[in-house]
């Protein structure tokens, strides 16, 4: 490739950025840069979805934040995992395929995200997606994003669903298809039973074109601007710092390091670039601001040692596990996070359930190393998030050095709302592990302790600030409205835009992965119009 500024830069090659470098480069008629900080994804514990949680805190794979001490969760910070590597964190994410609950775009939409409501997005969701079940009008067939059920059915996910659909919660066989709420299978963004990440759907061709250069190892340190023009990125790779050109840069660092970026380059708050002695390209204090994530706590009960899959992946029945993955992609390890759960009301008068459950037929802890284990006890697990929390918090930058993490401020259980809606869901929780379905299976509770009443309001809160943590989906730190506008151009600035998690003006109601690959399949329709 010349010299030759290129047409767009993009920085991150995460769940939205892999889709933004395919789509533009297609046509052969654009020169695209895509830049990741991190390398190759190509490794097992990446491959097996059950290796997710070994890439926590793995150097290679996982920029490894921590919030600041949380005030409503007796002042601990939350380790917060954010993918680093070809597919962002859609290469170490827990792989459940959930786009969101249609008032969620409805509610952007009315917010003034013109264009994206749930008419405007379902066409790019349908357009990424591979469905491998279910063929209906709500999913696509033939695009690059492999959607598959899961390959480690189990008696005990059934027990599960039917002592969910006891509380009066549907049986739901498709949670992206016509309605979001009820009790049933998750679907999951893998082929074969191996992890697909974006890198694996929307690379392994993109990478051959002559237009497309992928950058490795090189971290974005700042945008360059000549005024208010974003004119390309400074970046470090190899120890050497050197400057991309570009007619167009797209931050898609997700919803962390695309605001830090903006932050170090000079947009931001100017009272806070001001005290770090950034000059003020653009003032925009919302940058960084409005940070949405989803706060989840959990229940678990001991159960028998065959209904716990805790002793199928440790000594020497992991061989077993290993070999039925590597010949027949099933078992234990094809399974990432929870494989059942679904979506409830936790009170009547709202028009979409406000919590997602999510059951596991094993659980873990975080070892003295900070990584995450299989108990050596049988056990199982649910877990519990507040689907549309109020709650927000911020992500701002320290210092002037790229590599420093920012400060990260969740917020957690900040409002009377989100500390009752998650323990309204804990309890519903207990009730299903109660139902007559489960009893087969359980033995004692194990967290929160026996001893706890789950029907006194004080213990049980005072269990959800000691318990609760994160559900891995921070977005909305660069929203449409506040940071960019509905084109998911910056405001004041041009020739920069933003196309991840970040520019969600809420967060939606669900995981997050789904929806950041909508964000890039749309962005890209976005640029390609406006670089006309
Ligand atoms: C542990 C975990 C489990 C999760 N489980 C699920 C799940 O089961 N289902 C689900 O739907 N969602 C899940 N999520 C959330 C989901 O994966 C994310 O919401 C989604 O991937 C975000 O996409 P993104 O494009 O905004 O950012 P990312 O995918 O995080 O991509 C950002 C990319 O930018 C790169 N980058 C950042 N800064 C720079 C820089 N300065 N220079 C160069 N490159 C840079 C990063 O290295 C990264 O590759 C999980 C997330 C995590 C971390």
């Amino acid at each position: 490739m010349s010299g030759d500024p290129f047409d767009v830069v993009i920085v991150g090659a995460g769940s939205a950025g892999c889709v933004l470098a395919d789509r533009l480069s297609e046509r052969g008629n654009r020169r695209i840069c895509l830049l990741e900080a991190g390398g190759s994804t190509r490794h097992p514990l990446v491959r097996i979805p059950a290796g997710w949680a070994a890439t926590f805190r793995h150097r290679d794979f996982d920029w490894g934040f921590n919030t600041e001490p949380e005030p409503s969760l007796d002042g601990r910070p939350i380790y917060w995992p954010r993918g680093r590597g070809l597919g962002g964190s859609s290469a170490i994410n827990g792989m459940i395929y959930i786009r969101g609950h249609a008032i969620d775009f409805e509610r952007w939409a009315q917010a003034g995200a013109e264009g994206w409501s749930y008419d405007d997005v379902l066409p790019y969701f349908r357009r990424a997606e591979h469905q491998e079940t279910h063929r209906d009008t709500f999913h696509g067939s033939g695009g690059p994003l492999h959607v598959q059920d899961s390959r480690d059915q189990r008696p005990i996910h059934e027990a599960f669903i039917e002592a969910m659909t006891s509380l009066g919660i549907p049986r739901n066989a498709d949670f992206n298809g016509a309605d979001q709420t009820g009790a049933g299978y998750y679907q999951f963004t893998q082929r074969s039973g191996s992890r697909w990440s974006t890198a694996d759907a929307y690379l392994r061709d993109a990478r051959s074109r002559n237009n497309l250069q992928i950058e490795t190892r090189a971290l974005a340190l700042k945008v360059l601007f000549e005024g208010t023009r974003a004119t390309g990125v400074r970046i470090r790779q190899d120890g050497k710092e050197r400057d991309i050109h570009a007619r167009h840069v797209v931050l898609s660092g997700g919803a962390i390091n695309s605001p830090q970026l903006l932050e170090l380059s000079g947009v931001g708050d100017p009272a806070r670039l001001a005290a770090l002695g950034i000059p003020v390209v653009h003032a925009l204090a919302d940058v960084g601001e409005h940070l949405q994530d989803h706060v989840l706590s959990k229940v678990v009960y001991g159960t028998h040692e065959v209904s716990s899959i805790n002793r199928e992946v440790q000594g020497w029945r992991l061989g077993v596990a290993a070999m039925n993955w590597f010949f027949r992609r099933r078992g234990p390890l094809s399974a990432g996070s929870a494989l059942c759960g679904g979506f409830a009301y936790t009170r009547d008068d709202i028009d979409a359930p406000d919590v997602q459950f999510f059951f596991a037929s094993g659980a873990t802890l975080f070892n003295a190393n900070g990584k995450i284990k299989a108990l050596p006890i049988p056990a199982i697990t649910c877990a519990v998030d507040q689907s549309r929390p109020e709650s927000r918090g911020s992500v701002h930058i320290r210092s002037t050095r790229p590599d420093e993490h920012p400060e990260i401020r969740a917020n957690y259980l900040a409002t009377d709302n989100d500390r009752q809606t998650m323990t309204r869901g804990l309890r519903m929780i207990e009730r299903i592990f109660n139902d007559k379905a489960m009893q087969p299976y359980i033995t004692t509770r194990m967290s929160p302790g026996p001893a706890l009443d789950m029907n006194d309001d004080d213990a049980l809160l005072a269990y959800l600030r000691a318990d609760a943590g994160t559900a891995y989906h921070p977005t909305s730190t660069c929203a449409i409205g506040k940071v960019v506008d509905s084109g998911l151009r910056v405001f004041g600035l041009n020739g920069l835009s933003v196309a991840d998690a970040s520019i969600m003006p809420s967060v939606v109601s669900g995981n997050t992965n789904a929806a950041a690959i909508m964000i890039g399949e749309r962005a890209s329709d976005l640029l390609s119009q406006q670089l006309q």
